[in-house]
Parts: structure tokens; C-alpha cells; sequence
């Protein structure tokens, strides 16, 4: 490690020369308060900035360990020093200054959820940040003295200011932690109460707007209220007690009329899967870690998928049992998607009518009356959800607005009115048993088997140009994966652009490492997230990089299903 004045001095040397100058800066710096490491310089000062990272010991920063002494803990604690780091900053970073990102500073930081990030870690020794830097120019050559200035004046402020525990808000440092801790905390209790999904007295589910994930704060916000019959209690390490609606294993309707806050309660269940930052309105509404969101996708691509528990009797005898597709339609790209979720392994589904297909929802008694059932090679949902529930312990969320004929097969009923919940079960039962809906059950006795996939390495071609792997994610949505795009559109619970950048590496981590044509599309899933959570992100990359967060193997492998190149064995 050198001392800081070195890199003062290498400064002043290349004051005024070629940008490729700043080369010369790479290495660790000794700052006393922390070290300072120059890990990439970027080519030129329009590229992406370089990325450098601060080492505090903890010793100084004195950041107290039980503040992260459990994995809960540890996690919010980074997620919390990052918009810290990010705050400062705001504060005492003047910004852009000569062309390009000249002077640009910049941490990658989390929205709503609280994700385990690269951008941030700690231990018992050291806190690390890593952020980025647009090394300052004028035209193509170095402004040795603005570089100076950020990283003799600015950084140094922001340092002190973010991660040094005097200058750290304890209380709201503090809350941070806890409240990720209780969540967490529920999340394993769910188990042991026999429920699927929590959602406390008194949340605020509603959200700003649809472009905004943030609280819906107005005087007409109507706080969660559990039903009287659904309600449980749960002691909290921290928070101590609280007490919600318990959402049991099984199936549960959320009927209600149109605007009453059917969706908006699906969408809090949705995102119930990651904790929430204080704050949010959701921090408690906790669901099983692997509960899947399932939506109808046409236009999806589908790879031998055995979707005959669904679909059966296409035109022209196309195969269900091995169901490849480019343009999936509404119904078979649902169908789809719940068989790759089962596949990977999920306790919960969770559908909204407002974004599935019809046709796969609901076969009503007189359309079964014109269409027979060797015309129609869609077998609905309906009929399928008991033996997912009792064949396979997969429970459902389903919000149903539009068919009464779910009545018969929900094992709770609740009732969105005006934003408030009811439980009308026994009442959705009398009047299933008055109005009876004359159907005939389709698809026979049984779910029908699930076969696994496995993929072969011919099927992922991460190449481009010159380049032997060229993966890049584009915003939350997209990732360019060689020559392919692979569109997450229809994939919801992605929640930050970091997760996406993360699943695209990822992708390609378990091509090198683990595809192989004899391991299962599930195994090769499994053995990539064990290696992550054994020894973090960074494996995903060659050089340490702070712009990734977890993901979950369900959503790697909504990434995989939908590379149009994929191969099956
Ligand atoms: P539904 O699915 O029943 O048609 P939504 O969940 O889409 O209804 O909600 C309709 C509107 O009501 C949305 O604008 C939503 O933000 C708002 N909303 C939802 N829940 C609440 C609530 N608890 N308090 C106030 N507004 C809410
Ligand atoms: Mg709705």
C-alpha cells in the first residue's frame, strides 16, 4: 500500500496529459482514516466511471458489532451504510465538472426493499464501499487538480460523514436493523403458524403511484385491518408484539369489487418476499422467500416445457408433453410460467385476474356446453389448484373479482371492501351451495407429472463481436446476453437494476460452471445460489464490482427460460 501523497504526486505528474494518464493511479492509498483503492480506471472520461473503493476499519469507524452481530443484521447494515454513503454525496460532492462524467461520484443504492448488495460489506475488521468515479477531465486530458479535489476534499468528507459511527444517526441506524431483523424473524415464523404470508394490523399497502414505490401518503389511505377470524399474533424480537392477518397454507380468494384494493393487497404479498426499509408502509407484510408471481405472457418463448396438465389437443398434434414455442400465446405462456415455478420449487402462487388469461381462469358451465372439451385443449386453472394444494403442497393467493365458480374450490374467502378486509368465506360457501355453477371438472383426477428439464451449454451463446462474453443489463427489465435479449418484462418480482445486472452474471457463471446437459434446469439453480450465499456475490464477476444485489434462483431461472437461444437435452 502506498501513502496518500504518492498518489498526490502521480497527480501533479499527469496534470494536463493524455487521459489514459490516470492508468498510473491505480493501487491502494493509505489515508489513514481508511484506505483508499483505485481498483479500474475507465478508458476515457465518457465511459463508465472507475470504480474504486474505501476501507474503513472498523476500529475507527466504531460501527459497534452488535449492530450486525446476525446475517439479518449484516444485511440491513450495508443496505443502510450505502444510502448513507449516497446521502453524503448529495452533500459534498460538487458533481459533474469538465466533460463526460468528469467528477461524477456515484453509489449504487436500493429503493424500497432491502437487498444484500455488493456496493457494501462489513466484518469484523472493516467496513467496504464501492462506488464509482468519473475521473475528471478537460477535453481528453487529465484535471490532475479537480481528481485532487474529490479525492482529497470530497471523498474524505463523505467517508467521515457516512461511516463513522459519530456521524451516523444511531436511532434511525439502529431502527434500520431492527426492523429487518423482525421481518426476517416473521418470515421464519410463517412455518411454524402453518401461514403462507403475513400482513399486519395497520400496514399501508397502496403505493404512490404506478411509477412510484414509495407510500401512498394521504388522509384517504385506509390502513390494513386483519379480519377477526384471520387474525394471529406474533412476538417480535424487537418491535415485540404485533398482530395481522395470517394468511394459511391452502387456497385463498381475494374477491371484491373493482378499485377496492384487490391487487394492491396481491402486490404487497408479491413483494412480500424482501423486507422493506422503515418507513415503507410494508415492513411487516412478510410472504414465504419463495413465493412466485405468475402472470400470462404472450409472445414469451417456451422451451420443452410439459405443459399437459394444462394444455392438451393443440391443432395441428403439436407435442404438450415437451411444449417449445417463440410466441407463447396468453394461456400457454401462463401454463408456462406456473410449471418453471413448481419446477424450481414454490409454496405459493400468487395470480391477479388483471393480468392472466381468461381463458386459462375460467371455463364456465355453458361454454363447456358449446365447446367440448376435445375442442378446447386448455384445462382452467380451476380445476388444477386442489391437486397443486394437495399433490405438491403448493399453495395460491388468486384475486378473482370476475367468477363466483372459484367458490367452490378457495378454502378461505376474503372480501376487499373498500380497502378494508373480510372474511366471507361461509357466506361464498352458502351461495356456492344455493347457486350451484352446473360444471363439469376437467383434466382428470390427477395434476399430471413434473418433469424436469436440463439444459445443454450449445443452448447459451454469451459472445458478441470480438468479445468472448458480452452480458449486460439493461434497467431492471433487460439483459442483453451476447447477441440475445433476454426481456423480463413479465418477470415482477424484480425489484432493482443491481438484481438484474447480478442474474445476467449469473447466468453466465453456471454456464462455466455448472450446465452440462446431464443436471437439471432445478440443481443447476440450486448449486448457483448455495455458491452465492456461501461466498457472496463477487464470485459472479473477475474484478470486484459495487453494482450488484441477491436475487432469487426463481428469477434466474425466469432469466434462463426466456434466452430465445435456450437448448434442452
Ligand atoms: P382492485 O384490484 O380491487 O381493482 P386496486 O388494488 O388496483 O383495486 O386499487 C385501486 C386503487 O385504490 C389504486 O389506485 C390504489 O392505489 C388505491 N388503494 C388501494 N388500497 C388502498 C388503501 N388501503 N387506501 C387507499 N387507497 C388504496
Ligand atoms: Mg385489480
Amino acid at each position: 500500500m502506498k501513502n496518500k501523497e504518492e498518489l498526490r504526486r502521480i497527480l501533479k505528474r499527469i496534470n494536463g496529459k493524455g487521459y489514459k494518464a490516470y492508468k498510473d493511479t491505480t493501487g491502494s492509498y493509505d489515508f489513514s482514516d481508511y484506505v483508499f483503492i483505485i481498483d479500474h480506471v475507465q478508458g476515457d472520461p465518457f465511459a463508465l466511471p472507475s470504480r474504486v473503493r474505501v476501507r474503513v476499519s472498523l476500529k475507527r469507524s466504531a460501527i459497534p458489532l452488535e449492530i450486525f452481530h446476525t446475517k439479518s443484521r449484516e444485511i440491513a447494515l450495508r443496505d443502510y451504510l450505502a444510502r448513507q454513503f449516497s446521502k453524503s454525496v448529495g452533500k459534498y460532492s460538487k458533481g459533474v465538472r469538465g466533460v463526460g462524467k468528469s467528477g461524477l461520484l456515484s453509489i449504487d443504492t436500493p429503493g424500497q426493499e432491502v437487498l444484500e448488495i455488493s456496493a457494501v460489506s462489513v466484518d469484523n475488521e472493516s467496513i467496504e464501499v464501492r462506488f464509482t468515479l468519473g475521473l475528471p477531465a478537460f477535453g481528453r486530458s487529465v484535471a490532475g487538480k479537480e481528481a485532487e479535489t474529490i479525492i482529497f476534499a470530497e471523498i474524505p468528507r463523505i467517508v467521515l460523514d457516512s461511516l463513522f459511527y459519530e456521524n451516523i444517526d444511531n436511532d434511525s441506524m439502529s431502527k434500520h436493523v431492527k426492523t429487518v431483523e423482525d421481518a426476517d424473524f416473521i418470515r421464519s415464523e410463517l412455518k411454524t403458524l402453518g401461514l403462507k404470508a403475513f400482513v399486519p394490523d395497520g400496514a399501508i399497502l397502496p403505493r404512490a403511484s404506478g411509477a412510484d414505490n414509495c407510500p401512498l401518503l394521504s388522509k384517504h389511505v385506509v390502513q390494513f385491518t386483519s379480519p377477526d377470524s384471520l387474525r394471529v399474533e406474533i412476538n417480535l424480537p424487537n418491535a415485540g408484539k404485533i398482530t395481522g392477518m395470517g394468511i394459511p397454507a391452502g387456497i385463498t380468494l381475494i374477491a371484491g369489487g373493482g378499485y377496492h384494493g384487490k391487487s394492491t393487497l396481491l402486490k404487497a404479498l408479491e413483494l412480500g418476499v424482501y423486507n422493506h426499509i422503515p418507513g415503507d408502509g410494508r415492513e411487516f407484510t412478510v410472504t414465504v422467500a419463495n413465493a412466485v408471481k405468475i402472470r400470462s405472457e404472450d409472445g414469451r418463448r417456451v422451451s420443452n416445457v410439459d405443459v399437459s396438465p394444462f394444455i392438451n389437443n393443440l391443432p395441428l398434434g403439436l407435442d404438450t408433453t415437451s411444449f417449445s414455442t417463440e410466441d407463447a400465446s396468453g394461456s400457454t405462456s401462463q401454463a408456462a410460467n406456473i410449471l418453471e415455478a413448481v419446477e424450481i420449487g414454490t409454496d405459493l402462487l400468487l395470480i391477479d385476474e388483471d393480468t392472466s388469461a381468461t381463458n386459462f381462469m375460467i371455463r364456465d358451465r355453458r361454454m363447456q356446453e358449446l365447446v367440448s372439451k376435445d375442442k378446447e385443449p386448455v384445462t382452467p386453472f380451476i380445476d388444477k389448484m386442489r391437486q397443486l394444494r394437495d399433490e405438491f403442497g403448493v399453495s395460491v393467493v388468486l384475486v378473482m373479482g370476475g367468477s363466483g365458480d372459484y367458490f367452490d374450490v378457495a378454502d378461505i374467502v376474503i372480501c376487499m371492501d373498500e380497502y378494508l378486509s373480510v372474511d366471507v368465506t361461509e357466506k361464498a360457501k352458502e351461495i356456492a351451495g344455493k347457486y350451484k355453477n352446473g360444471r363439469k371438472a376437467e383434466g382428470g383426477p390427477d395434476f399430471g407429472a413434473l418433469k424436469k428439464r436440463f439444459p445443454v451449454k450449445s443452448g447459451f451463446d454469451p459472445s458478441r463481436g470480438k468479445s468472448d462474453a458480452k452480458i449486460v443489463a439493461r434497467g431492471l427489465k433487460s439483459i442483453d446476453f451476447g447477441n440475445y435479449n433476454i426481456d423480463l418484462g413479465a418477470v415482477e418480482q424484480i425489484v432493482d437494476s443491481s438484481q438484474t445486472r447480478a442474474i445476467g452474471m449469473a447466468i453466465y457463471y453456471a454456464l462455466n460452471k455448472y450446465i452440462n446437459g446431464a443436471r437439471s434446469l432445478g440443481e443447476i439453480i440450486q448449486l448457483v445460489m448455495r455458491d452465492i450465499s456461501d461466498h457472496g456475490l463477487d464470485i459472479l464477476t473477475k474484478f470486484p464490482t459495487g453494482d450488484m444485489a441477491t436475487f432469487r434462483g426463481q428469477e434466474l431461472a425466469c432469466a434462463i427460460n426466456r434466452l430465445r437461444t435456450l437448448k434442452i437435452s
